[in-house]
């Protein structure tokens, strides 16, 4: 089998090549596992040019789906690992990857894997998991690729860029913006992908921060989920309580004042760690 550089294709040969492979292996594109395949040479271009892919390049694909973005970079960079839950599209894959030589497939949840050795990440990102699969990113596997390229839709890339007191201003912007420079390339119109999804998408470039003061992560991610689940009212007030439930010995009285009076929503990401500090366990 030789496999055409997707890149060469024009937008309705992607869509049969999207289709072929959906046809061969019997499946009906899954909403729960957001199968939208992307089917737009443009977009495969602003990858390519965003993510500033190079031949030395090892990759680390989330999701490989029909395989258009699996042998984009696959002619492009050293070596491509693509993770795939869909047992049907592994086949496909690993059809593709016995073609192309350079692409390596797993099998399996990308929540419930280890980073593999990269240093670059790609991934156009199923709703159903992109909260979790930001905060690995973010967190769990910072400091251990470059870059991560992310196509995703497009209301969740407007919280990772929003400023506080905005309604779209949460824990996710609050973990991008302490652990990485976060990029808004551009808005991606949801007929880059087949099927057609319900929302357009965004395409975003993150690369984590070297700078990140020390503190720990575990009772910092705590305390940022839990205050945003009140995110309206002031922080002494859900401090209080928080501070009671975790069984903390500190009170509230003892924190700097302009934190705790200022609401949820308005707290800047630096102002949680900060928080975080005084609310050290004993
Ligand atoms: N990158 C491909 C596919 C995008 S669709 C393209 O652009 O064409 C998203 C893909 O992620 C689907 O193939 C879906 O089966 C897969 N997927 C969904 N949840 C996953 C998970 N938890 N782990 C790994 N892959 C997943």
């Amino acid at each position: 089998m030789s496999i055409r550089d997707p890149a060469e294709l024009s937008r309705s040969e992607l869509v049969r090549w999207v289709k072929e492979v959906l046809r061969r292996y019997g499946v009906r594109p899954s909403r729960k596992l957001g199968q939208h395949f992307l089917v737009e040479p443009s977009l495969l271009r602003d990858i390519e040019r965003f993510g500033d892919l190079r031949r030395d390049d090892i990759v680390f694909e989330i999701g490989g789906g029909t395989g258009v973005l699996t042998a984009f970079l696959a002619f492009r960079v050293k070596h491509v690992i693509t993770i795939e839950i869909d047992r049907r599209l592994v086949e496909a894959l690993r059809e593709l990857s016995s073609a192309l030589g350079n692409v390596e497939v797993i099998e399996g949840d990308v929540l419930e894997y280890e980073l593999p050795r990269v240093n670059k990440i790609v991934a156009d990102i199923p709703y159903s998991i992109t909260s979790p699969l930001l905060e690995k990113l973010l967190l769990e596997w910072r400091g251990r690729y470059e870059v991560a390229v992310l196509t995703l839709q497009h209301e969740v890339g407007e919280r990772l860029i929003a400023v506080p007191g905005t309604k779209e201003y949460g824990r996710l912007t609050v973990f991008c913006n302490l652990f990485s420079e976060v990029t808004y390339l551009r808005r991606i119109p949801r007929s880059f992908f087949y099927p057609i999804p319900e929302v357009d998408s965004a395409l975003i470039k993150i690369v984590p921060r070297s700078d990140v003061p020390e503190f720990n992560y575990s009772n910092f991610r705590d305390l940022v989920t839990y205050l945003f689940t009140q995110r309206n009212k002031l922080v002494k007030k859900v401090l209080t309580e928080y501070i009671k439930s975790r069984d903390l010995r500190i009170s509230v009285d003892e924190l700097p004042s302009e934190l705790v009076n200022k609401r949820v929503r308005d707290l800047r990401p630096l102002d949680f760690i900060e928080l975080v500090k005084h609310l050290k366990r004993t």
